[in-house]
């Protein structure tokens, strides 16, 4: 009996000491491999050939893509023509600011479901506002 005891605690002991030193031993382990990792993705994209061959490929992409090139610059100007517009509406207080339509958060953003009318805008609290944005997202991909 007592030295099956003794001999349980002692295991116990053990078991504790090699744990802990597995825990340690791995965890530094896997600060070192992450680093070891994150240096040979920062050498092999620094490599001049594929530096090279990443120009290569966008140069071959905006010529392929002109057009679409284009259209989201003037897509981009159109929208932060907008947001200027509705930020200076807001600031001299044509615009009152609202809580957001979903949740009645107080803060609350402004945001444009068509940016050829700066006005107009839903209020939307930050969380919802993102979440119309994924939305929209989504439905534009298909
Ligand atoms: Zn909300
Ligand atoms: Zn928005």
């Amino acid at each position: 009996m007592g030295r099956k005891g003794k001999w349980g605690e002692g295991n116990n002991l053990n078991m504790r000491y090699k744990t802990e030193e597995y825990n340690k031993w791995y965890r530094e382990y896997r600060k070192k491999n992450a680093a070891h990792k994150r240096a040979i993705v920062r050498k092999s994209s620094a490599r001049p050939e594929y530096v090279e061959s990443r120009k290569r490929y966008m140069e071959v992409w905006l010529k392929n893509n002109h057009d679409k090139v284009l259209a989201n610059r003037r897509k981009h100007r159109i929208k932060w023509r907008a947001r200027w517009m509705f930020k200076y509406y807001v600031k001299t207080g044509k615009i009152k600011r609202m809580p957001c339509e979903f949740c009645g958060n107080p803060k609350s953003q402004g945001h444009h479901t068509d940016y050829s009318k700066p006005t107009q805008v839903i209020w939307l609290c930050r969380k919802h506002h993102s979440a119309a944005h994924r939305k929209e997202s989504i439905l534009a991909n298909h």
